[in-house]
C-alpha cells in the first residue's frame, strides 16, 4: 500500500515541487495550503507523515503541531522553516516534531529525510515485534515496547514516538550511565547538529510523565557532568 504524505504549505511552488518528488518516490500525496484545512486533513486522512510549513494562514505550524500532539496524534512531523524565520529547532522538537528542514532545500534531501523518519518509526515497530511480546516492568512502571504502550500505576501514559523510543532505550540500559551524545545517536540516529539540548528536553518530558515528582526523579537520574541513568527504584 502506498504511504500517504500530507504537505501543509501555502507556497504553491514548494508544495507542488514536494508533491512531485514524493510521487516519484512512490508516495501518495495530499496538499493543504491553509493551516486549519491542513490540520483537519491530518485528522481525517491520518497520513503516514506530515510535512509542515511554519508560517501558514489561519493556523501556523507550531499550533498545528501542538494541537495534534495534544490530541494524541502521533503522526511523524517534519517542520519546514524559512531561513529568515526565527525558529528554535529545540522548540519545534519540544512541540513534538520529529525533524525540521530549512528552506531552500533540495527535494531529494526532503525525500531522504522523509524516508529516514518513516523508517525510524516503522523500524521501531518491527524490532519490537521481533523481540516477542516483551514486557518491561520496573516498579510501578510497565512498558510494552512492541505495543508502544506504557502504564504507570496501571494508568496508560501518552508519549510522542521519540519520547517512547528514549524511554525504551533508557530502560534497556538501566543502571548504566548514558551520555547525552550516546542518547542522541542511539535514539535520534543521525546528526542533529549535535544539539544535545534535545535530549534534555525529552528527558524532562519523560519525567513529567513517569515521575511522581519530576523534581525528585526516582527513575531517570541526572548524573552531573555525564548524562542520565535509568534506575530501578528501590522497594519502599
Ligand atoms: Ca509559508
Amino acid at each position: 500500500m502506498q504511504k500517504k504524505i500530507l504537505i501543509i504549505e501555502d507556497e504553491q511552488s514548494i508544495a507542488t515541487l514536494l508533491s512531485y518528488n514524493l510521487k516519484q518516490a512512490g508516495y501518495e500525496t495530499l496538499i493543504a495550503s491553509d493551516g486549519k484545512e491542513g490540520f483537519e486533513m491530518a485528522l481525517s486522512e491520518m497520513p503516514s507523515l506530515i510535512v509542515l510549513d511554519l508560517m501558514l494562514p489561519s493556523m501556523d505550524g507550531v499550533e498545528i503541531c501542538k494541537e495534534l500532539r495534544l490530541q494524541k496524534v502521533g503522526i511523524p512531523i517534519i517542520m519546514l522553516t524559512a531561513k529568515d524565520e526565527e525558529f528554535d529547532k529545540v522548540l519545534g522538537l519540544e512541540l513534538g516534531a520529529d525533524d525540521y528542514m530549512t528552506k531552500p532545500f533540495s527535494p531529494r534531501e526532503v525525500v531522504a529525510r522523509i524516508k529516514a523518519v518513516l523508517r525510524r518509526s516503522e523500524g521501531l515497530k518491527v524490532t519490537r515485534e521481533d523481540s516477542s511480546s516483551s514486557e518491561m516492568k520496573l516498579g510501578k512502571l510497565k512498558v510494552y515496547p512492541e505495543r508502544y504502550e506504557a502504564f504507570l500505576n496501571d494508568e496508560q501514559l501518552e508519549f510522542t514516538p521519540k519520547e517512547f523510543e528514549l524511554l525504551v532505550y533508557l530502560m534497556e540500559n538501566k543502571n548504566r550511565v548514558l551520555t547525552r551524545d550516546q542518547l542522541l545517536s542511539a535514539v535520534w540516529k543521525y546528526d542533529f547538529a549535535g544539539d544535545t539540548r534535545i535530549v534534555d528536553v525529552h528527558i524532562s518530558h519523560l519525567r513529567d510523565k513517569i515521575e511522581e515528582n519530576s523534581r525528585k526523579p526516582v527513575f531517570i537520574k541526572t548524573i552531573r557532568g555525564l548524562g542520565y541513568k535509568f534506575e530501578e527504584p528501590k522497594p519502599v
